[in-house]
């Protein structure tokens, strides 16, 4: 089998990350793998079960009752499936980010969700967001970018986001939230969120999507002419 490309995209909440993997992706003709979609599944499955993100023994004994599944519909958007339900929308609420944050230090569901990223960048070329992308799951990645911002830049991104779709947040919540899961992201023992060794460091607090893009597109490049 051909050897895929793989671009590795990790950084904290709300850098930007799905925004311009997305549109890189359609680009290139990659597939975009959003992976703290895979968290949330995770989290909202266990919420409907009311076992609480912490409970390491109620995560454990129920994690085996589900099946998460990634489908792309003809525009190439990322579907998520639970147990056979598709709950793509579902899972995008401020407390399904805290929860898929908690539930993501389990190494039970870490271990569960890891052949299935490394399957998806086995098959295709690959455009895969996250947090340990290029630390644990993509080691070897083709190219690794590791995407932040400043808190606050984040939290007014987030904010908007979720007025867009009509969800009911403040500014100030939302800051609270970020600050709560990078602290968490970037503590937990097992595959925290921190930049890889060999991954180049974008800041786009001062920068617009297109000229994040071009910078992107720059890293990308020249990763590939080697
Ligand atoms: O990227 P997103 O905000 O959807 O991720 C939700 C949560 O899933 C993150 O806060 C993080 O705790 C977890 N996550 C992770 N590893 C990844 C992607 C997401 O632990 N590769």
């Amino acid at each position: 089998m051909a050897k895929t490309v793989s671009v590795a995209i990790d950084g904290p909440a709300g850098a930007g990350k799905s925004t311009i993997a997305k549109a890189l992706a359609k680009e290139l003709g990659y597939h975009y793998v959003d992976t703290g979609a895979i968290y949330r599944t995770v989290a909202y499955f266990l919420d409907l079960l009311g076992i609480s993100p912490k409970d390491v023994d109620g995560v454990e004994r129920y994690i085996d009752e589900l099946t998460v599944a990634i489908e792309y519909d003809e525009e190439g958007k990322q579907h998520m499936i639970m147990n056979g339900m598709d709950v793509t929308d579902e899972i995008r609420t401020q407390d399904i980010s805290q929860k898929a944050s908690l539930v993501s230090a389990h190494k039970v569901v870490r271990d569960m969700l890891l052949d299935m990223q490394r399957s998806v960048a086995k098959k295709h070329n690959v455009i895969m967001d996250g947090r340990d992308i290029g630390t644990v799951v993509l080691p070897k990645a083709t190219v690794k970018i590791f995407l932040t911002a400043s808190a606050e830049v984040r939290a007014k991104r987030r904010t908007e986001e979720l007025l867009a779709k009509g969800q009911k947040v403040s500014y100030e919540q939302t800051l609270k939230d970020i600050q709560q899961r990078d602290y968490q992201d970037m503590n937990r023992p097992i595959a925290p969120l921190k930049q890889a060794k060999d991954a180049v460091l974008l800041d786009t607090s001062d920068l617009n999507v297109e000229q994040v893009l071009t910078q992107m597109k720059q890293i990308i490049g020249k990763k590939l002419e080697k």
